[in-house]
């Protein structure tokens, strides 16, 4: 039985990945620093570690006599745009200690496959229309936030471990996430949580306020097609970091107006000022396709399984605030 090490097993993605490789029937030990908010966690073994501490880092992977067959690093102190441009700092020490104790310690402690979750944050800003960016044109480098630079610095980190020490690193670029057991509310957020979250609480005609104007476009991905696309690229020959993504570019309106179709609510927008982020994103997915990948969820499918689950958190606090 083939044994992995999910570091992040308590947060969002992590913790679906998970559930995923226990279906494929590997042996998993998650590590995170807290438990997961929302459900059990399907890992064989949990250990709480705050792996900022090298030492933690080696104790996360140490399984005795043999080693893990695979590492999953998506351990990071992280959130949604609200949370980046408010705790830069926070970001950079904590993500870089993360990254380069845990990097360290898997290559020295000899494990043979090493995944790292990067983003599409690494990239530069892009213009309405733009030609779709591949990988390659990550540089010259000019991301829009300092978790651009984080993530884009620990990417070279995990490269230069590889090199070194004869590690295989997978590393993926993803765009924004969202589904089920995600953080909803708390200031962490993601966009389609944040907008799922007001939807549900607004009356049917009522409104909501939008940061921005509404016309960023973004592209989201539903979690079973992100881990789905981890796994796949994990297993691939693929040296090389890659993007996953799904191919259908929406503005912030259109996701809002997703969100109330799902609802079946007409909910007004109100535009205010806020932390946007990048105007525009178009990537290649063509390397991560190489890999026999393709996503299985619109927005509207995807959102279909988020906003009942959301739904009922909302239902869940109100019901705990009225007691
Ligand atoms: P998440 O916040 O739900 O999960 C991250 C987990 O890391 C949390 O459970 C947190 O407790 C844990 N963690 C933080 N500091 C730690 C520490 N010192 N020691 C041990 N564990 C610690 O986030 P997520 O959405 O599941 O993201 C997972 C990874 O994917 C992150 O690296 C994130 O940057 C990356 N990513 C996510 C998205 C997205 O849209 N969700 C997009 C691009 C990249």
């Amino acid at each position: 039985m083939k044994r992995a090490v999910v570091c992040g097993a308590g947060g969002f993605i992590g913790g679906h990945l998970v559930k995923r490789l226990k279906r494929e029937g590997f042996w998993v030990r998650g590590v995170d620093i807290k438990t997961h908010e929302f459900c059990k966690s399907f890992a064989d073994e949990f250990l709480l570690l705050d792996l900022r501490i090298p030492g933690n880092c080696v104790s996360a992977l140490d399984l005795g006599q043999e080693q893990p067959d695979e590492v999953y690093q998506l351990a990071a102190d992280m959130g949604g745009m609200g949370f980046i441009h408010s705790a830069e700092c926070e970001i950079m020490h904590n993500n870089v200690l993360i990254n380069i104790h845990m990097t360290d310690a898997a290559a020295r402690g000899g494990v043979p496959r090493y995944f790292y979750s990067s983003s599409v944050c690494i990239y530069r800003d892009m213009k309405f229309g733009e030609p779709e960016m591949v990988e390659e044109q990550a540089y010259p480098a000019m991301p829009d936030n300092e978790y651009g630079w984080e993530k884009l610095y620990s990417e070279r980190v995990a490269y230069a471990f590889a090199r070194k020490y004869g590690m295989k690193v997978r590393i993926a670029r993803f765009q924004n996430c969202y589904g089920p057991e995600g953080t909803w509310t708390g200031g962490r957020e993601k966009a389609p949580a944040a907008i799922c979250r007001k939807v549900a609480e607004a009356q049917d005609g009522g409104t909501i306020d939008v940061w921005g104007d509404g016309t960023a476009v973004r592209s989201y991905i539903y979690v079973d097609d992100l881990v789905d696309g981890i796994y796949r690229l994990m297993h691939s020959d693929l040296e090389s970091p890659a993007n996953i993504g799904l191919p259908q570019y929406v503005s912030v309106t259109d996701l809002v107006n997703t969100v109330a179709d799902v609802a079946g609510k007409r909910i007004g927008i109100r535009y205010v000022d806020g932390p946007v982020g990048v105007q525009s994103r178009n990537f290649s997915n063509e390397k991560i396709y190489s890999t026999g990948w393709e996503p299985k969820f619109m927005l509207k499918d995807g959102i279909s399984r988020t906003y009942p689950w959301i739904e009922k958190q909302v239902q869940k606090s109100r019901e705990q605030s009225a007691e």
